[in-house]
């Protein structure tokens, strides 16, 4: 059975049950990191909590107040599985969209470079929402920004939120936004927002539901009013379902297109060179830009992958043993191995759904 103890002496006192109802003896504790009193929480190891720990406590080894009155198997679980340590994601590594690069530089990355010039007059707005057809690199920008910013990076999928931590997700929205002020300059980005913040279970919404989409809101208000460091990101395949109050909070709305011709030939290019399998001509290359209108960057993608596996899946039908075969006998991706891929992978997105987006853009986008 494990032992919940709290995290600090303000912990006592406040809850003596954790998220499972598991008792909390009351034990006081000297209001700072003690190890001795941490480990162990809620079944998770004793590494995972010393290193949550090291991230949050101070230099003097006290546990921020903020975080002193959450629940730390929640204080543990953001650091442990929603805060990314290294997203790894470039400008560079995302292709096209060079005006909205451009956009999120000046209006969220220079402000979390800089918040001493960008006060005043000049003070950003905290809420920003990419939106657009799935798998068009709205989780990469939210990725590189917080890369470029050198922020810490917090990722987490509303529907989780909604569907998983229902009952809990108050609290872990509590957690979240506790830890990432604890982390700043931090960004928080939230895949689907839209479930979280949608006009649509106004009526006779789940009272649950209903107050996780206030707590949000109050944190993002929060951190609006104040000085912090803290961006959030919100992406959504499904804008026109957002309600005015989240509209509001997400100053800047940046539309995501699907990739223009000259960023899938990137794509494709870069991902092949990666591996060292281009030996494409440009006017191939053209024909393949061609064929692939209307695809998204994963369904790139995935297209890459699967004309990559031609060479392959000939050479094995030619007799040669999967366990005998040497990559350097392999020969090159050809514009034939993309053309029997394109049967396979078909764009995911219709040509119907992308009206929506630009209807909405021209309503509510901020580059319109
Ligand atoms: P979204 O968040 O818009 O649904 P993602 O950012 O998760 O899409 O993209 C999914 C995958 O598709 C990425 O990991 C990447 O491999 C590829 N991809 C999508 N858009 C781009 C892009 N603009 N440049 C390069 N790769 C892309």
């Amino acid at each position: 059975n494990v032992i919940n103890r709290g995290y600090g002496a303000r912990s006592y006192g406040h809850s003596n049950r954790g998220i499972r109802g598991n008792f909390v003896p009351p034990i006081k504790s000297n209001g700072g990191y003690n190890p001795g009193n941490v480990i162990g929480l809620q079944g998770k190891n004793d590494d995972s909590t010393r290193r949550c720990m090291e991230l949050l406590c101070g230099p003097d080894g006290e546990l921020p107040e903020k975080l002193r009155n959450l629940e730390p198997s929640l204080i543990e679980h953001v650091s442990n599985e929603i805060m990314e340590r290294d997203p790894n994601v470039r400008w560079d590594d995302i292709a096209g969209l060079d005006h909205a690069k451009k956009c999120v530089t000046e209006m969220v990355i220079w402000p979390l470079l800089r918040p001493d010039i960008f006060k005043g007059c000049r003070s950003p707005g905290r809420g920003l929402l990419l939106f657009g057809p799935p798998g068009t690199g709205k989780t990469m920008i939210g990725k590189a920004i917080a890369g470029e910013a050198k922020a810490t990076f917090f990722s987490i999928s509303a529907s989780s939120l909604t569907s998983k931590w229902l009952g809990e997700g108050e609290k872990l929205v509590r957690a979240l936004f506790g830890v990432a002020s604890c982390r700043q300059p931090a960004v928080i980005f939230v895949d689907e927002i839209d479930s979280l913040l949608s006009q649509r279970k106004s009526e006779g919404e789940h009272e649950a539901s209903r107050r996780l989409k206030t707590q949000f809101l109050i944190e993002m208000e929060g951190f609006d009013s104040g000085n912090e460091q803290i961006l959030l990101i919100g992406a959504t395949n499904r804008p026109h379902e957002l309600d005015e109050a989240a509209r509001r909070r997400l100053t800047k709305r940046l539309y995501i297109p699907l990739p223009s011709s000259e960023a899938r030939a990137w794509i494709v290019r870069n991902l092949l060179q990666k591996d060292g399998l281009f030996k494409l001509s440009q006017e191939e290359m053209d024909t393949i830009c061609n064929l692939t209108e209307g695809y998204s960057g994963s369904d790139m993608k995935n297209l890459v992958k699967d004309a990559s596996m031609g060479p392959l899946r000939e050479a094995l039908k030619q007799g040669i043993e999967i366990t005998k075969l040497q990559k350097e006998d392999l020969r090159p991706v050809t514009l034939q191995d993309f053309e029997n891929a394109l049967q396979e992978v078909r764009p995911s997105v219709s040509l119907n759904e992308l009206g929506v987006y630009e209807t909405w853009n021209k309503q509510f986008g901020s580059l319109a």
